[in-house]
C-alpha cells in the first residue's frame, strides 16, 4: 500500500492517499462551499470524545437537508478504519458531507443534488503551536469585517464559510499577530478560526453562547472550570468587557487551551499565561489521556 502517514482519505469506501483525493469542480461544495463538516482529533492512538463529535456532524447533516446515505455507525467505521491505515497515532481527522453535483442540467434546486460523505486525516493540528501556546498567544480584533451573521450562517453548523475569518487572518498577520477574533454586529465577541474565546474574571469564567460554534473543546472547557469550582457564565461577552479581563484564552480541537497574552494593545498578565489557562491547558492534556473519553483505534 502507498505511504498514508502523511494523511489518508476516505472516498467512497476506498482509503487513498490524501494527495490523491478530490472532488469534482461542479460539486456545490466547491461552487457554494455548501459543505457541513467536522474534526475530532486523535490522540496516543485514540479518538477523543468521538460520539459528541459525531452527534455534532449528524446534527449538523440533518439541519442542511443533506443525506449522506450513512448512519452513524458506518461513519464512525469509516472513521476508524481511515485512521487504522494511516497508522497516525495522533491526528487532524475530517468528516465532510457536501451538497455534491447537481445531474439535472440546469437545475439550481438543491433538492436535486447527490450528498456524499468523504473523510480525511493529517497529522495532528495545533492551530497555535505548542511551544508558542505555552508562552501565550496574541490575537487581533478584525476591524474590516464582522462575524457572518448567525441567522445568515448558523455558526453552529461547522462550515466552509470562512471569507470573514480569511480577511481578520489577513489583518493579523499584516500587523504581526499570530490569530484574528472577530466581533458581531453589537460589538460581542464571537469566535475566531478554530476557536472559541474566553474570558476569566477572578474564579469566574465566561464564553459566548450565540453567534458561534459550540465546540467541543469549549464543552470540555466548561466540564473543566466547574470541576475545579469555578463560575461558567454562557452569555454575550462585550469586548469592553474581555478587554478588562484578568485573562483571555482560546479553546479548539487543535491544541485544546490556548492562553493570550495580548489582544490588540492590550496585554494580559504582564504578558504571560494567566494561572487559569495555564491550570485548563494541563486539565486538557490530562484529559485526553481518560479513557473515559477514548475511542481507541486498532492498528492492526
Ligand atoms: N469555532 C470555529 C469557527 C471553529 O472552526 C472551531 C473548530 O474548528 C471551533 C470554534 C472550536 O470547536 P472545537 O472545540 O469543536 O474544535
Amino acid at each position: 500500500m502507498s505511504d498514508l502517514s502523511h494523511g489518508a482519505a476516505w472516498m467512497d469506501g476506498r482509503i487513498l492517499p490524501i494527495s490523491e483525493a478530490s472532488i469534482g469542480v461542479t460539486d456545490w461544495g466547491v461552487t457554494h462551499s455548501d459543505i457541513a463538516y467536522d474534526v475530532v482529533p486523535v490522540w496516543g492512538g485514540a479518538f477523543f470524545r468521538l460520539e459528541d463529535y459525531l452527534e455534532r456532524f449528524l446534527a449538523s447533516v440533518a439541519s442542511q437537508r443533506m443525506d449522506i446515505l450513512m448512519d452513524a455507525g458506518e461513519v464512525q467505521g469509516a472513521l476508524h478504519e481511515m485512521v487504522a491505515a494511516s497508522g497516525l497515532k495522533g491526528a487532524y481527522v475530517s468528516m465532510v458531507a457536501a451538497r455534491g453535483r447537481n445531474p439535472v442540467p440546469g437545475s439550481r434546486d438543491p433538492r436535486d443534488c447527490q450528498n456524499h460523505f468523504y473523510a480525511w486525516c493529517v497529522p495532528y493540528v495545533h492551530i497555535v503551536k505548542p511551544d508558542a501556546a505555552d508562552r501565550g498567544t496574541t490575537v487581533w480584533i478584525a476591524k474590516s469585517v464582522r462575524r457572518i451573521p448567525q441567522d445568515s450562517v448558523n455558526p453552529r453548523v461547522k462550515n466552509y464559510h470562512w471569507g470573514d475569518f480569511t480577511s481578520g487572518l489577513f489583518e493579523a498577520k499584516d500587523k504581526g499577530f499570530e490569530t484574528t477574533m472577530l466581533l458581531d454586529h453589537e460589538g460581542n465577541v464571537t469566535e475566531g478560526p478554530g476557536f472559541n474565546v474566553f474570558a476569566v474574571f477572578g474564579d469566574r469564567v465566561v464564553t459566548s453562547e450565540h453567534g458561534v460554534l459550540h465546540g467541543i473543546t469549549r464543552r470540555t472547557v466548561l466540564e473543566m472550570a466547574t470541576a475545579r469550582g469555578l463560575t461558567v457564565e454562557t452569555r454575550p461577552l462585550p469586548l469592553d468587557e474581555l478587554q478588562e479581563a484578568d485573562e483571555v484564552f482560546l479553546s479548539s480541537s487543535g491544541g485544546g487551551v490556548i492562553p493570550v497574552v495580548q489582544v490588540d494593545e492590550r496585554r494580559f498578565s504582564n504578558g504571560a499565561p494567566g494561572p487559569v489557562a495555564r491550570a485548563l491547558r494541563q486539565t486538557y492534556f490530562e484529559w485526553l489521556e481518560e479513557p473515559r473519553f477514548r475511542s481507541p483505534i486498532r492498528y492492526d
